[in-house]
């Protein structure tokens, strides 16, 4: 068989496998190969990274847009010397995604335009890059739509699909009143995920304030006893970011630092074993 013909073959082959990347690379690489500048396992080694890339590329935009993670932010776009509070090491650390694995629960806590946000959809970057799934939503969108489930009658279905996440992000909690019966249903989805799926919540207000949040102390109870129990809680006590520029118009007071309210307060488990799962939060 000659060179040719073999040449056809692979470019047969390359059009059958859908590798078009290393298709339109194969000439040029087998002209360098001819040329002596590379070797054998070098160019097979430049077609499969060819295609590779480009498919990998593909992949985390697809994952991307399947997450919601729309606007995209980076560890690296975040400035940590805006935020002295923050151990740059900590976020790094969990940019490696243990706590994903684990099926923990991060908390992000802190003022408004503190990077709260920023954080939460960096780490979601991370998790799709490193091929886990990932769903981002805000608290009053999860809510609403499993309002909208239970109104169908496909509440069930909804937990199922919103448990399949390896990370389900949800941004926002306390900026906005949940909706009445909100809080009970967020407690269904919690329970569900509760030790098969990782969470990152991000929060404006502190633990002890999440009652009012949630407009009902025995749930936001039940919510937390899951919610912190494999849980890490990073605290931003600093300026906004959004605010920057302007921080000479601003009143000294409500610049800076949050309420000591912010500050975690880990309920104790009590002893229950983690089988013994209520749906109902007033019983659980
Ligand atoms: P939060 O969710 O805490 O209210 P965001 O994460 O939405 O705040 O931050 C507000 C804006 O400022 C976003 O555009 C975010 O990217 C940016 N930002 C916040 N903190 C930083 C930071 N330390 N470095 C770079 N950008 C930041
Ligand atoms: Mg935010």
């Amino acid at each position: 068989m000659t060179a040719a013909t073999t040449l056809d073959r692979v470019r047969h082959h390359l059009v059958g496998l859908r590798m078009p990347r290393a298709l339109e690379a194969l000439d040029h690489t087998v002209r360098q190969l001819e040329q002596g500048t590379i070797s054998a396992v070098e160019a097979l080694d430049i077609l499969l990274a060819e295609e590779f890339t480009i498919r990998e590329a593909r992949r985390v935009k697809a994952a991307l847009q399947m997450a919601r993670l729309t606007t995209v932010k980076t560890i690296a776009g975040f400035d940590f010397a805006f935020q002295p509070s923050l151990d740059r090491n900590r976020i790094l650390t969990l940019a490696q995604l243990g706590f994903v694995d684990r099926c923990e629960v991060l908390h992000l806590l802190g003022p408004p335009g503190t990077g709260k946000s920023h954080l939460a959809l960096a780490l979601g970057v991370e998790a799709v890059k490193a091929g886990r799934s990932v769903y981002f939503t805000t608290l009053a969108e999860i809510v609403a739509s499993l309002a909208k489930a239970e109104r169908e009658g496909t509440l069930r279905d909804r937990i199922r699909v919103l448990c399949r996440p390896a990370l389900l992000i949800v941004d926002e909690i306390g900026y906005l009143p949940v909706i009445d019966g909100g809080g009970n249903l967020f407690f269904q989805l919690v329970n569900a995920r509760y030790e098969r799926g990782a969470m990152i919540l991000t929060s404006n207000r502190g633990f002890v304030e999440w009652g009012e949040v949630f407009g009902d102390p025995v749930v936001a109870t039940a919510l937390l006893d899951r919610l912190l129990h494999h849980a890490v809680v990073v605290q931003i006590e600093g300026a906004s970011y959004r605010l920057r520029q302007h921080a000479a118009l601003i009143p000294e007071n409500s610049m800076v630092r949050p309420s000591t309210s912010h500050q975690p307060n880990p309920p104790r488990r009590r002893g229950r074993s983690p089988k013994d799962r209520s749906n109902d939060p007033h019983t659980g």
